[in-house]
């Protein structure tokens, strides 16, 4: 019993780290269920949780609902407005200031700061010119 949780774990994992579309729980229960006929979609959340807990992967919601990334490293996200894609932004790329010595001051303790920018991708910004053009 033990074991088969752990493998269907692996499994579930490697499916995560395979792609950066940062999947969601449904499209990682349908690639699952090509290797484990038998899995349930709870079973997948349940995993996906643990994976969650034990750092391996991480949880974003876009909005709608949560998104899953093998990725966790410190890095941005850029939800495209138009195609609801999910890009990878590094740190530097973005230089934000932030005054967190002033919160300190005020009494609050940062212990993480998200950053989540939305707006359209090269490949939807690109579409548009082309209707544009017609
Ligand atoms: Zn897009
Ligand atoms: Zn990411």
């Amino acid at each position: 019993m033990q074991r088969r949780n752990t493998n269907q774990r692996k499994i579930i994992y490697e499916i995560v780290k395979s792609t950066n579309i940062h999947p969601t729980a449904d499209w990682i229960y349908e690639r699952a269920r090509f290797y484990i006929s038998n899995i349930s979609l709870g079973t997948v959340y349940r995993n996906l949780k643990i994976l969650k807990e034990e750092g391996f992967i991480i949880e974003i919601n876009d909005g709608k609902q949560s998104r899953f990334d093998a990725r966790t490293d410190r890095h941005y996200h850029f939800k495209c407005v138009k195609c609801d894609a999910i890009y990878d932004i590094d740190l530097d790329i973005i230089q934000i200031n932030m005054d967190l010595k002033r919160l300190s001051k005020k009494g609050f303790k940062v212990v993480d700061v998200n950053i989540d920018i939305e707006g359209i991708c090269p490949k939807c910004a690109k579409g548009d010119r082309l209707e544009k053009n017609n």
